[in-house]
């Protein structure tokens, strides 16, 4: 067994999380012929990593217990909702590896039933019209110590209430002048029980069903009810509504139904400097703080696809946060192990100098040469006269198959600014005037022999020598010291790359009243780099690991093999390391 199989299959053993426990129960004990659940977002937005941990529970049991998980669109606030939404969100939970059960569903498609059931609670004396206005209702609710006061329509009759709902249904009222409201307790401890609104008046088109309503179920109404005619078994949410599941079971109770679903409830994800508020992260789009819901530096799923997140390490990453009862608060540096992980056997390696710095290598002509002669047997390389390259042939990677490619050597090349140093700090391995000679990764040993400064004191190009001797050989009677990594200046291809860091600035950006003051300034830094030919020639979406840089994507909207377009996904180490 691969040691990647036995880790996944270590990992499966240690699913033992109470929701799981709780469906292992009921699979054993042979309460339902399937395990159902659903995924129910409300189009108002883009998808965001704490949905990513919903999508991996909801539908990763089913896949685990042998069952199904239906996507099911929340849509009863057709004011917010988009068909643009839609699209996106489908286009998420696919390119997160799942698979919903048939054709998605909608709540919209229930509002018949939905109607018919709220006409069903009237007749059974569980629900009342109330014409009390939006402020009436509010204060009549009462608070956690004093009960609400019944409205005067509490006790209408059926009659009455049929007819008053029907003319909610014709459009008789205008907005906040009638409600259906369910008739269960004004004294309850818990305010959800005290008579909720189920139905409101709304004159709005909806994206489903156009000008076929005016009136609209209440999301917690239609919630437990559509989960029941879907036969969802386990309704899975988060722990903000444990407070209305009272309300959820007796609706379904109230309604009927032989195979009744159960909610249950599990902690939201919080991830620090990261913001998981469809509703927040709609401000920084609508504001222009960042270039769209698809903004590299977002934590939509759009925004980490584009980043170059990958499916493999979102779904490790909620593997390893759990799924438990207590809220916490996760490090963002698990998420960026997790993606790191996923990366490292599954990108190709690739040179990109990120600060050029340009080098002249002065015996460039006279060493290369006798480079056929003088290489070592592992070299395998051609020479062009005419461009005056020397194409060295590479495997993509060091340990897995992924191919080779030509990287070309010619007299000026690029080095990364911060490989050469006029002063050195303390443990400095790389270039500097009192330690002139390293390994250029993938062919000789340079030695550096002139700096030139500008104005400044800035260097702003070397000139140096390369050892004949050293092509793919040790330097003869010395030991050098360190390996950088560089681009030719002639064949190399200028690439923007866009480097990140958090987005925030803070730990908890939903704290902040004013987004504004919880942003990073230094969350973009855009710079004007060089990549190797295979970089450049690289397809939109391509991602890799630029040797001692970190891994990259080439960007899926502007990347060009003429211009160059990175994406940073994420360094190439840390030191923080998951418990
Ligand atoms: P938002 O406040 O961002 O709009 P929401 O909960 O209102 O989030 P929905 O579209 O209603 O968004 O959510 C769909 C599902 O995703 C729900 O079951 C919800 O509980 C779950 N979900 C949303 N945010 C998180 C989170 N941070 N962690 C875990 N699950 C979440
Ligand atoms: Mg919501």
């Amino acid at each position: 067994m691969s040691e990647h199989s036995s880790n996944n299959a270590q990992k499966d053993e240690q699913k033992n999380d109470f929701i799981r426990n709780i469906i292992r129960d009921d699979v054993n004990a042979q309460k339902y012929p399937q395990i159902v659940t659903r995924f129910p977002p409300e189009p108002n937005g883009y998808l965001h990593l704490g949905h990513v941990k919903s999508i991996c529970l909801n539908f990763g049991v089913a896949k685990e217990f042998g069952g199904v998980c239906n996507l099911r669109f929340d849509d009863t606030n057709p004011t917010a909702e988009k068909q643009d939404y839609i699209d996106n969100i489908k286009n998420d939970v696919k390119w997160l590896g799942f698979e919903w059960a048939g054709e998605a569903h909608h709540a919209s498609g229930y509002f018949d039933q939905l109607y018919a059931w709220a006409v069903q609670l009237i007749e059974q004396g569980d629900a009342y019209v109330d014409l009390q206005s939006p402020e009436q209702i509010k204060e009549n609710r009462g608070s956690f110590n004093e009960a609400g006061t019944p409205s005067p329509h509490r006790d209408a009759s059926v009659e009455e209430n049929l007819n008053l709902f029907n003319d909610m249904k014709e459009g008789k009222f205008a907005e906040g002048k009638a409600v259906l409201r369910a008739k269960i307790d004004m004294a309850s401890p818990n305010m959800n029980m005290r008579d909720p609104v189920i139905y409101r008046v709304m004159h709005q088109e909806h994206h489903q069903t156009g000008d076929k309503w005016c009136i609209y179920p209440m999301y917690d109404f239609a919630h437990p009810l559509s989960d029941a005619l879907e036969g969802i078994t386990h309704s899975l949410c988060t722990l903000e509504f444990e407070d209305h599941r009272p309300f959820y079971d007796w609706a379904v109770e109230k309604i009927g139904f032989d195979v009744p679903p159960h909610q249950y409830e599990f902690s939201r994800l919080n991830v620090d400097y990261t913001m998981t508020s469809k509703r927040k992260l709609k401000q920084l789009v609508d504001e222009n703080i960042v270039s769209g819901w698809d903004d590299p530096r977002m934590p939509t799923i759009a925004g980490m696809r584009r980043r170059g997140y990958t499916p493999e390490g979102l779904r490790d990453f909620c593997e390893r946060v759990g799924v438990t009862k207590v809220d916490s608060v996760v490090d963002f540096r698990l998420l960026e192990f997790s993606i790191r992980q996923s990366l490292e056997t599954t990108t190709a390696r690739g040179m990109a100098v990120l600060k050029p710095l340009k080098v002249t290598i002065t015996n460039f002509a006279e060493a290369v040469s006798s480079w056929e002669s003088q290489k070592a047997d592992s070299v395998n390389a051609r020479f062009d006269e005419a461009s005056q390259t020397l194409w060295l042939t590479q495997p993509n990677h060091p340990n897995v198959d992924m191919g080779e490619r030509e990287i070309p050597f010619t007299e000026t090349l690029y080095i990364d600014q911060g490989d050469y140093e006029i002063e050195p700090p303390a443990g400095y391995k790389r270039l500097s005037p009192e330690k002139p000679e390293i390994r250029l990764r993938n062919t000789y040993v340079l030695a550096v022999t002139e700096h030139t400064l500008d104005e400044s004191g800035n260097v702003v190009e070397l000139k140096a020598t390369i050892d004949p001797a050293t092509l793919g050989n040790n330097p003869e009677g010395r030991k050098v010291k360190g390996v950088i990594h560089w681009v030719s200046a002639s064949q190399g291809v200028l690439a923007t790359v866009r480097m990140y860091e958090q987005l925030f600035s803070v730990e908890d950006p939903s704290s902040v009243a004013d987004v504004h003051q919880a942003l990073n300034a230094d969350s973009l830094t855009e710079l004007n780099a060089v990549v190797e030919p295979s970089l450049a020639n690289s397809d939109a979406g391509t991602r890799f690991q630029f040797e001692r840089e970190g891994y990259f994507i080439a960007d899926s909207e502007e990347h060009t093999s003429d211009k160059p377009v990175f994406n940073q996904i994420v360094s190439l180490r840390d030191s923080y390391k998951p418990a």
